[in-house]
């Protein structure tokens, strides 16, 4: 092929884009609107108006094809579910009477109606609203959204493809909606869908759309044969259509694997696969099927879940190598930029040196340009850019934030026996016994107390300058001195100090922690109009001094009894940060994991006797793929014990869990040798205690039994209900008593009763043992 004609065949684009504007725009308006401070009309003319900058930054960066239909009042599943005319029954009269505030009481519930389920978005930090089917439900096609936003792309000139979540994507992360019975298949549904997706892309081709993409990501996951049918099914039907643009079906998070032959030999006309993380196995896997022949590969190459720069080089040699396996190949990011935050250019306060080596949507969108011009026209036609990126790069792996040889030789001579106990559970367990004298059945909580808007003033003030530091920590001091009054009166055993301190258990320790960065405007969607700032694990990890102790050591000296000191476990730093690339994800826990067993180490020097380490991430962490869950809990176990494995056989070492079914780690959790566990129960009645003593967990539990996800108080009586139930799977000697997570979230009023529910029935219940 000579140049010319490459440059012909070589598009950019991307999938989808950050939604909120460059000042959360979209939240406030939305915020507003629910406040009744915001019109309607005027919402929607500030979503007009940050769809049309989305759309203009796009086309100024030099993306040849924009996406549209992937903007979204609150979640692009609930979206779907709008367009496809499945809306739960309770909610039907509220859409049809104002389908705005019918689209938000879906998301979001009423006084009266439960809101649909969230629940994680494969795994990244984003969350969906999960579609209710059943036998009954009847789709209907509401192409509406979709039609208006490729209107606003056309109007501005530009080439644009509409993206829509595919309909086999969709049914499977549906369930069955509330009084359908729980083994409904929505993939049954498949067949009453199709030609409802068949309408709306006639619409679309009818409105002048070349190409729609269909995302399926469900289909990167380990899937069974009927599962692999039902996408082979709706693809040859969606691909015999006559009316139809031609269809683009994207993947990403992990390879295609066994569904790869499957599109591959499907009718459509192109497939969008990720060449990034896991998936660029993707690679392999096309060249042993042959390729694409006749269809357009669209190579997401840049990385869109992670805020590094791209590596052009590398990314060239993957790209030329796929020419040869597609008609047609296109650069991408490897998944919406939904992931990332918006743009480098706004954080001020990161050493621009730094800067120069991260990548946001903007600069992402601008990679991929490049490295579609670079396709095209040969590294002749982006030497400059070349020239910036090897620099950057090299800036990078030069920083001394990046390497720091100390780190990388403590973690080199840690030895197996750094992760492990010096005795076995039950002789640390008699040794605890007999240095803590707690009671059977002993009462504690999770760590943090209600955070008061007086807490979050006074954390305001501190940034603004209004109190110095010494009137920061008196504020602190005072709230200490509150939570731990308040513990003894109530009757606790095990005390905490609250966590007034902490904005949240990630950033508290990232901001002091070496090799972390934190961001100003790195906003990155959760749910909704949640938006969090993950800090940036961008080099090696080393604490310069203690992070904990001296609010640990402050409560312990105001009582007797004793206080838990409180961490965040090495998993879940990783799990709600960005991460670095340049090395194994175990190499960077293990690294964390030294600095928190020095924090571990401190606490114990200062007296304390219980330490917590928080991992509720453990699970939501695991891999996409089965095959990568033992890699994944081998070290992610490892990491947890190196941080906790240093202490004295009678400092009892409690760690904490929750959002999870704790089914498919029981193992692991059995592997952390933590002394003490508590988990999220409550909603469950204790499900997970029965699961534990069944899998023979040897050590000491605590199942929640206080939902503290609500403000419903929970009486003496329920909570000894609860505790009945723990007590048939685990005996007494080993049981705790706990609510299920922090109480951060709650207000003080509810606290304190569900507290004194909790102290009395676990003091009824000692006394019939
Ligand atoms: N110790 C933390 C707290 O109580 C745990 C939070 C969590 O599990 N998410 O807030
Ligand atoms: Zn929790």
């Amino acid at each position: 092929m000579n140049t010319e004609s490459v440059a012909a065949a070589v598009s950019s684009t991307v999938y989808g884009y950050p939604r909120q504007g460059p000042d959360r725009e979209l939240k406030k308006a939305i915020e507003g609107y629910w406040k009744g401070r915001v019109e309607a009309p005027a919402l929607r003319e500030t979503a007009r108006e940050l769809r049309r900058d989305i759309l203009r930054r796009l086309s100024e960066s030099g993306l040849s094809e924009v996406p549209t239909g992937h903007f979204s009042y609150y979640d692009h599943v609930l979206d779907t579910s709008v367009m496809v005319g499945a809306l739960p029954e309770r909610h039907r009269a509220a859409v049809e009477a104002d389908a705005l505030d019918g689209y938000f009481a879906m998301a979001r519930g009423t006084q009266e109606l439960a809101p649909l389920e969230m629940t994680k978005w494969f795994d990244t930090n984003y969350h969906y609203l999960v579609p209710e089917l059943g036998p009954d439900t009847v789709f209907r096609a509401d192409s509406g959204k979709q039609l208006a936003e490729l209107r606003e792309a056309q109007e501005l000139g530009l080439t644009a493809r509409p993206v829509l979540l595919g309909p086999v994507t969709y049914l499977l992360l549906a369930k069955a909606a509330p009084g359908v019975a729980a083994d409904f298949e929505p993939l049954t549904l498949l067949d009453r869908l199709l030609p409802v997706y068949a309408e709306i892309l006639a619409d679309l081709r009818a409105a002048g759309a070349a190409w729609v993409q269909l995302d399926e990501p469900a289909l990167v996951q380990d899937r069974g044969p009927a599962e692999l049918n039902a996408a082979a099914r709706a693809y040859r039907d969606l691909g015999a259509l006559t009316d139809r643009p031609r269809l683009l079906v994207a993947s990403y998070f992990d390879r295609l694997g066994e569904a790869l032959p499957v599109l591959a030999k499907s009718p459509v006309e192109g497939l969008a696969l990720d060449f990034t993380g896991p998936a660029a196995a993707n690679l392999d896997d096309l060249a042993a099927a042959g390729g694409l022949p006749g269809k357009r590969l669209v190579a997401g190459i840049v990385d869109g879940r992670n805020v590094w720069i791209n590596d052009h080089e590398k990314s060239l040699a993957v790209l030329g190598t796929l020419l040869g396996l597609a008609e047609r190949v296109d650069v991408a990011a490897s998944c919406s930029l939904l992931h990332v935050p918006l743009d480098t250019a706004a954080e001020r306060e990161i050493d621009p040196g730094i800067l120069r080596w991260l990548a946001f949507a903007r600069q992402k969108t601008a990679e991929v340009v490049t490295l579609a011009r670079g396709l095209a026209g040969g590294t002749d036609a982006i030497a400059p850019q070349l020239a910036a990126n090897r620099a950057a790069l090299a800036l990078r792996t030069g920083s001394s934030l990046v390497h720091d040889p100390a780190v990388r030789a403590r973690a080199a001579a840690v030895t197996e026996a750094d992760g492990h106990r010096g005795l076995p559970y039950p002789e640390r367990a008699a040794a605890q016994r007999a240095r803590l004298g707690l009671p059977l059945l002993p009462t504690t909580t999770i760590g943090s107390f209600p955070q008061t808007t007086g807490l979050r003033t006074a954390r305001a003030d501190l940034r603004a300058g209004r109190i110095d530091q010494a009137g920061y920590e008196e504020r602190i001091e005072h709230e200490i001195r509150e939570v731990v009054s308040f513990q003894e009166e109530a009757g606790l055993d095990v005390l905490v100090h609250g966590e007034a301190e902490r904005n949240d258990m990630v950033q508290f320790f990232a901001e002091r922690l070496t090799g972390y960065l934190a961001t100003r405007h790195g906003w990155v969607q959760s749910y909704g109009t949640r938006y969090v700032r993950p800090p940036i694990l961008a080099g090696d990890i080393s604490r310069p001094e203690a992070m904990t102790v001296r609010w640990t050591r402050f409560a312990q000296s105001l009582t007797a009894r004793p206080v838990k000191g409180m961490l965040t476990g090495p998993v879940t730093m990783l799990a709600w940060s960005f991460v670095r690339d340049d090395q194994p994800l175990g190499d960077t826990a293990r690294q964390v994991a030294l600095a928190l067993r020095d924090e571990v180490s401190d606490l114990e020097a200062a007296g304390t006797s219980v330490i917590q380490v928080d991992e509720p991430a453990l699970r939501e962490t695991l891999p996409l793929r089965a095959g990568a869950h033992a890699a994944y809990l081998d070290w992610a176990t490892a990491a947890f014990r190196l941080t906790t494995g240093g202490v004295r056989p009678d400092t009892q070492i409690h760690t904490h869990m929750c959002y999870a079914e704790f089914g498919d780690i029981l193992r692991a959790i059995d592997e952390l040798d933590a002394d003490v566990i508590s988990l999220e129960a409550a909603r469950s009645h204790m499900q997970v205690a029965g699961e534990l003593a069944a899998a023979g967990y040897p050590r000491e539990v605590g199942p929640g039994v206080y939902d503290i996800h609500s403000p419903r108080v929970p009486d003496q009586a329920e909570v000894t209900a609860l505790l009945r139930t723990g007590l048939e799977a685990i005996p007494a000697e080993r049981l705790w008593v706990n609510p299920d997570c922090g109480l951060k979230t709650r207000g003080w009023p509810e606290t304190r009763r569900s507290l004194a529910s909790l102290v009395a029935a676990a003091r009824s219940l000692r006394a019939e043992l």
